[in-house]
């Protein structure tokens, strides 16, 4: 089968997973597939190459002694509960292994013709230099309304009209309707998209003759997760995402979604309502739910549910998603543990999550204890 699944890299912000636990969404429902997979443990995928990365890192008092970097790699140490780390540790977007790889596919790209080198016309700000673009706005690093058109050369994809950036087979989802409006979005892209991008950290393609370009990020977040599958071995690596950061990034993927027999596919998920989560607090309390039953709620079946109910789990559905959650663990004590792992894993591989809403699938799959794989430290008696 040889799936593994890795979570879309996550923006390194300045928050802790305890405090937004929606954006670990990805990386549990990862961690709790590739479990069942008995795959991994796999990284989890950072992302640090953004805009607002580099001005945090300007504007920093310590920035003289701190270099960006490091300032990258503290802010997703903090990410996680004091002293602890997952167990197939981090990759960032800017890792050695993925930057080789990055350049190793450009330049087989640019060899076959895929993607060129070329002149364009576009925009500088006249304040900071940061290329706003081929159209005329205001500077996203620094705000100033000023620009210059200059002509310089970039990476390109000029693709021909009608090629497709997203197909459904890029979806990896069982008998999972064709997720239309991502299709749309997606297609509504330009021809020419430019790859390369003026930013102080990313991966630099100087080595292609583009001094001070480093990669589009949204090209390089699809490196990450080949550079993670290469190392373990995995040659249908599946990337969760939701539908919305998909249909930003996977037009500058399409290019970099296959390599050397290795093709990254899509597992969709929506947004899960944890912001409700004091509702949810006052229902485990009249339905007596543990608190590590809560934590496996919140951390493991809820991120699943997400892969499962794609358009977004709303606040109302919560109480019946919990009362499901009671049953399966009622019923995972009546579930001999030997009992059918082997069909749940073809599902998995296969991205049919219907399993996670069916009371005589989902009690084998629960874990013991909760799956903080980092975030928090393990709750005292988990070993
Ligand atoms: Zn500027």
């Amino acid at each position: 089968m040889n799936v593994l699944y890795l979570n879309g890299p996550v923006q390194n912000g300045v928050f802790t997973i305890a405090e937004r636990p929606g954006k670990a969404a990805g990386i549990r429902a990862a961690d709790a597939l590739n479990t069942i997979l008995e795959a991994g443990p796999a990284p989890h995928l950072w992302n640090t190459v953004t805009l607002a990365g580099d001005l945090r890192h300007r504007d920093a008092p310590d920035r003289g002694t701190v270099a960006r970097q490091e300032r990258e790699e503290r802010a997703i140490t903090a990410k996680y509960a004091p002293g602890a780390t997952p167990a197939g540790g981090v990759l960032t977007d800017t890792a050695s292994a993925v930057a080789a790889l990055a350049l190793e596919m450009t330049e087989r790209l640019l060899q076959d013709g895929v993607l060129a080198v070329t002149p364009v016309a576009v925009h500088l700000c006249t304040r900071c230099g940061h290329m706003t673009g081929t159209v005329v706005r205001a500077c996203r690093a620094c705000g100033h309304q000023g620009s210059r058109p200059h002509t310089r050369r970039l990476l390109v994809w000029d693709r021909s009209p009608g090629t497709p950036v997203l197909t459904r087979d890029d979806v990896h989802a069982h008998r999972a309707k064709p997720p239309g409006h991502l299709l749309t979005i997606a297609q509504n892209v330009p021809e020419q998209l430019i790859l390369s991008r003026t930013r102080d950290h990313g991966i630099s393609l100087a080595p292609l003759g583009l001094d001070g370009l480093v990669l589009d990020p949204r090209a390089s977040v699809h490196i990450t997760v080949l550079a993670a599958a290469a190392r373990l071995g995995a040659e249908r690596p599946v990337m969760t995402v939701t539908d919305n950061a998909a249909a930003n990034v996977a037009a500058y993927g399409a290019p970099f979604r296959r390599h050397n027999g290795t093709r990254l596919r899509y597992a969709l998920h929506g947004r899960i309502p944890y912001d409700d989560i004091t509702t949810l607090q006052r229902l485990c309390e009249v339905h007596r739910i543990s608190l590590a039953q809560r934590e496996l709620f919140l951390a493991w079946f809820l991120p699943l549910c997400s892969l499962h109910i794609r358009a977004g789990i709303t606040a109302a559905q919560l109480p019946g998603l919990l009362k499901f959650w009671r049953r399966a663990h009622l019923a995972r004590l009546n579930t001999p543990e030997s009992d059918g792992p082997t069909e749940l894993r073809h599902r998995v591989a296969a991205g049919d999550m219907r399993w996670v809403m069916d009371i005589r699938a989902l009690p084998r799959a629960i874990p013991d204890h909760p799956a903080t794989n980092g975030f928090t430290n393990e709750p005292e008696g988990a070993s």
